[in-house]
């Protein structure tokens, strides 16, 4: 199903953690557009043929992969100059890898902390860096970056994950300030929880270690925080990404968008 409609033919999306989930969603979303796609993650090349076949048939553009380490900056850096000479330069940028770890926070591992900031938020910076400059010159850019309902308010044991992604909302702002006259938005959407692979495997040992039902888990476990007791979808996720690449949305920048079923408005 597609929620909307725009042409995105010559334009290249850069969507970093694409190769499962909300990013594999967000990208399918734009390939429906026409856009050429770079799908990044830390999977092996050899793993993810299927997925550029299918998205190339799709999309009827290029579709390529890297599998770019996005915790590292000269990882990043080669991914750019890879991009440049494949397309030209990356028009579109979806910030989405990311990575979870659940501790109090006086037994939270640094290397824990360290990974999640380098990824969860450090990553955004150094991509964002290397991507204004050519939408700077093209006069036309949109960077999303995909934080989360925990960009907005805090859960127990999430250290690490809630300070990446408030920090996501701040250097979202910051960027959106800066690029506001240079024809470049820059947004953050942040989601509920969201049927993923990640989400939907671990229902069934929830459920086994509470001793309830796969339903009681959705419910009362997943679910508690989200009024509408609905998952968010990674399709609305990526219908989301397309509008705020339309001209519609040429005015939207530097906001942050909740797709929580309600839960930050509590
Ligand atoms: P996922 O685990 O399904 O996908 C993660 C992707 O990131 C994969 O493609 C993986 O290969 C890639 N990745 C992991 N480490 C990487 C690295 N070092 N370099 C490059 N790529 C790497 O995750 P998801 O549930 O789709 O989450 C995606 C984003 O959405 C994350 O930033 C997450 O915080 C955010 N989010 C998810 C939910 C949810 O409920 N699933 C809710 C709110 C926000």
């Amino acid at each position: 199903m597609t929620l909307f409609n725009l042409d995105l033919k010559n334009k290249t999306a850069l969507i970093t953690g694409s190769t499962s989930g909300i990013g594999l969603g967000v990208a399918t979303e734009l390939a429906k557009q026409g856009a050429n796609i770079i799908l990044n993650g830390i999977e092996k090349p050899e793993d993810v043929e299927e997925t550029i076949k299918s998205l190339s048939e799709i999309s009827g553009s290029k579709v390529i992969y890297s599998p770019a380490n996005m915790m590292k900056e000269e990882a990043i850096t080669d991914l750019f100059q890879t991009a440049e000479t494949e397309f030209g330069g990356i028009d579109i940028l979806i910030n989405n890898a990311g990575i979870q770890y659940v501790s109090p926070v006086e037994d939270f591992p640094s290397g824990k902390w360290e990974a999640i900031i380098a990824l969860n938020l450090s990553s955004n910076f150094y991509t964002i860096k290397s991507a204004i400059p050519y939408m700077k010159k093209q006069g036309w850019g949109r960077i999303i970056n995909i934080a989360s309902a925990h960009g907005l308010v805090a859960s127990p044991y999430k250290s690490a994950y809630v300070a990446a992604k408030h920090g996501v909302l701040g250097l979202t702002k910051t960027v959106a300030l800066e690029t506001a006259e240079n024809g470049i938005t820059v947004n953050a959407i942040c989601p509920g929880y969201t049927w993923t692979p990640l989400v939907e495997a671990q229902i069934p040992d929830q459920a086994k270690s509470r001793g309830i039902t796969e339903e009681e888990v959705i419910n009362n476990v997943l679910l508690k925080a989200q009024p509408t007791k609905k998952f968010t979808e990674v399709e609305q996720l990526g219908a989301l990404c397309v509008f705020l690449c339309s001209d519609a949305a040429n005015n939207i920048t530097g906001s942050s968008l909740p797709v929580d079923g309600g839960w930050t408005s509590q």
